[in-house]
């Protein structure tokens, strides 16, 4: 049984009248080289069912073995996360039936996670809110299973379903937020502030590739509503695989417009799992949600106890990198940038590439123009990476130093830069083949001058009156007869000696 509702309350009425409750499950691809219980590579993208042994096909009398990268992985991103590790826990067994899943149960944690009870501290609009982190836990993956022959891609119309069990058995790592109250209308925001501060927390950590796109950072965002001031909270849905940062914000927005319309009309929200539609923005109910005792879960018999020691923890704890909001910190109080400016550089990912622009000699002023002026608005056009165009922040440091010692003004600089992505070598070549340097050699400039003079009697005249105001139309015209070439400052020194 589940609820839909055709009418939505405006997002703004809804937060006037209910108060939101977020949680986000986010399951984390690890990069190990192996599977999480056997050898397997997890190489992406390799001929279907050829990374493939007894144990993550589940053949009788198979036997699975922890990887230790994994538990480290896992106990790397605990720590990073604040979190308690366990000094003892099991792996359980997760009991359902699914096609591409061949032991029909799923090696998980359950009652014993290896990290918990942590936080991570999200800035939204410059203040910071910490969300409570109630466990990291460590899992395996299913595989894949691909429908065809239906319009849909979808298991319904489809002539036939093939599995892949590549994917059967690589580490996941699921992090649990705890309910996160009193967000009130930023709820939204501050879900995507979270998904984007632990992806940049685990790209940090070197754990993970956090690729939304491709499914290995992946997110469950559960959301419910109750009244203003109420003291119970309401019932919560959990809107499954949302994909990117774009879609957390909307899928909580589109849940709290829902809800507070079910609300409205005197029914009850349905606890269930949902579906987010990127095309609509909107969700559609999946299936009513298993309760934990439907899943049989008990302590899997097969593996032995993790049981880290403390030595091993410790070593792990001093081996963290600086983590991204220590980072953030330090690079702003080095930049003097505004938190506008961090803000902006972080969501467009231009943090490292402005890093590096500034450790080639550009200053973080210029860096942070280029990057996220100019090359942002190419990468937007060719709908790619800031760091995936094929331009260094060598070059860009190049293009800042050149406009610094004043061999290039801003416009030719922007036109260095297309050189460079055109793919026309360095900068320097560029200025010279394409003729781009300022021209400031008073021969050249004079002949410009002097013509922009003769064409234009009456501006002219009004300069020769002491009206210098008017200078600036000839120097137009000089910077179009140079093809936006010349030393402006210097071409309005000549004019003016020239109708003096
Ligand atoms: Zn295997």
């Amino acid at each position: 049984m589940t609820t839909e509702t055709a009418h939505l309350v405006p997002y703004d009425e809804a937060v006037s009248r209910y108060d939101p409750v977020i949680g986000l499950e986010t399951h984390v691809e690890l990069g190990t080289v192996t599977k999480m219980f056997c050898g397997c590579p997890t190489t992406f993208g390799l001929e279907p069912n050829s990374a493939v042994c007894p144990v993550c096909l589940g053949l009788p009398g198979s036997l699975p073995v922890a990887n230790r990268a994994a538990i480290e992985y896992t106990i790397r991103i605990g720590l990073a996360l604040n979190c308690t590790i366990a000094t003892w826990c099991r792996f359980a067994r997760k009991n359902y039936f699914y096609p591409d899943m061949p032991k029909n149960f799923q090696i998980s944690q359950y009652d014993e996670p290896l990290c918990t009870d942590g936080w991570l501290d999200v800035s939204v609009g410059g203040q910071a809110i910490r969300v409570g982190i109630e466990r990291v836990h460590l899992e395996e993956d299913t595989g894949k299973s691909l429908h065809v022959g239906g319009a849909t891609g979808r298991i319904h119309g489809a002539d036939y379903s093939l599995v892949d069990y590549n994917r059967a058995g690589i580490p996941l790592v699921e992090v649990v937020t705890k309910p996160v109250p009193g967000a009130g209308a930023l709820a939204p925001v501050v879900a995507r502030a979270y998904v984007a501060e632990l992806r940049d927390l685990l790209r940090a950590l070197h754990v993970s590739d956090v690729r939304m796109e491709e499914g290995s950072l992946r997110c469950d965002v559960n959301t419910s509503l109750a009244p203003r001031g109420a003291t119970e909270w309401g019932t919560r849905t959990e809107t499954k695989n949302v994909n990117s940062l774009r879609s957390v914000e909307r899928a909580v927005r589109f849940e709290i417009e829902r809800q507070a319309g079910v609300l409205d009309a005197g029914q009850k929200v349905v606890q269930e799992t949902r579906h987010f539609h990127e095309d609509t923005g909107r969700t559609t109910s999946g299936r009513s949600k298993e309760e934990a005792q439907d899943y049989r879960y008990f302590p899997e018999p097969d593996l032995v106890p993790v049981a880290p020691a403390a030595a091993w923890v410790e070593q792990i704890r001093a081996g963290l990198p600086e983590l991204p909001a220590a980072r953030h910190a330090r690079l702003q109080s080095e930049w003097g940038l505004s938190d506008g400016d961090m803000t902006s550089l972080r969501n467009a990912g231009a943090l490292d590439l402005v890093e590096a622009t500034v450790a080639a000699g550009a200053s973080a002023a210029d860096a942070s123009k280029w990057w996220l002026g100019d090359l942002a608005r190419h990468a937007h056009e060719r709908s790619s990476e800031l760091a995936d165009l094929p331009i260094t922040p060598d070059h860009v440091a190049r293009v800042s130093a050149l406009v610094t010692e004043g061999t290039l003004n801003d416009k030719l600089a922007r036109q260095v830069l297309e050189g460079v992505l055109a793919g026309e070598g360095e900068p320097d070549d560029i200025v010279a083949a394409r003729g781009l340097a300022i021209v400031s050699d008073d021969a050249v400039l004079a002949e410009a001058v002097d013509a922009a003079i003769a064409a234009r009697p009456d501006v002219a005249a009004k300069i020769r009156d002491g009206k210098t105001a008017a200078v600036g139309a000839l120097i137009g015209d000089v910077m179009r007869a140079t093809n936006g070439r010349a030393d402006a400052g210097r071409a309005r020194e000549l004019i003016l000696q020239r109708l003096n």
